[in-house]
């Protein structure tokens, strides 16, 4: 399974970004702004652990695009 991060820092739109560690994004937050979410089978489970931080939270349109919306 791999491992999530959240981004501590929001978006322009407020989304808190969530990436898959593994995939090697280029988008991924800085190793400062990232919030580790731990290992998971997928993004929405990555992303259902990442709105216990952040109200408004949104899957990588790169690395985790099944959870991207919007
Ligand atoms: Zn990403």
């Amino acid at each position: 399974m791999p491992a999530y991060c959240v981004n501590k820092n929001a978006q322009s739109n407020g989304d808190h970004e969530v990436h898959d560690l593994s995939a090697g994004c280029a988008y991924e937050p800085a190793q400062a702004n990232r919030l580790a979410l731990g290992f998971h089978g997928n993004c929405l489970s990555a992303v259902r652990a990442a709105s216990n931080y952040h109200q408004q939270v949104n899957g990588c349109y790169y690395c985790a695009r099944a959870c991207h919306t919007g």
